[in-house]
């Protein structure tokens, strides 16, 4: 069981609207908006509306919305003419997860390293 809406948590906020954002789309079942500290030329987010806390809880019962996450991950990419990315979702604190609500980050428009630090 998961809840649809965490009323402390920050992105289930941006979701609400209650704390603004620069929203690039939004569905029924997902957003996707800028992150306030970008580590990229471009850096957004990619988020589902419910509450998943992150890539630990997805299940049977919720998957359905992270194939969404990654299908607006494609044609957002694709809408900002954008061919060459990286897709990360931290997990937990030491993985540097800082906002337990699922978030997939698109990154692009510089050289990338690997592994990742
Ligand atoms: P995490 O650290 O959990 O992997 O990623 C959380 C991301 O959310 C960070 O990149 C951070 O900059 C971004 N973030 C935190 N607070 C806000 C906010 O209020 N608005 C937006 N647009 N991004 C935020
Ligand atoms: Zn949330």
């Amino acid at each position: 069981m998961f809840q649809t809406q965490n009323p402390d948590c920050l992105f289930c906020k941006i979701v609400k609207g209650e704390i603004p954002s620069k929203i690039i789309y939004k569905d029924e079942k997902c957003v996707a908006f800028h992150d306030i500290d970008p580590q990229a030329p471009t850096h957004f987010l990619v988020i589902p509306k419910v509450h998943i806390g992150s890539c630990g809880e997805i299940n049977g019962a919720n998957s359905l919305v992270v194939s969404r996450c990654f299908e607006v991950i494609a044609k957002v990419t694709k809408e900002l003419g954008v061919t060459d990315f990286r897709v990360v979702s931290n997990c937990g604190s030491q993985a540097g997860q800082s906002v337990p609500h699922l978030h997939f980050h698109v990154l692009a428009g510089r050289d990338m390293t690997w592994p990742p630090g």
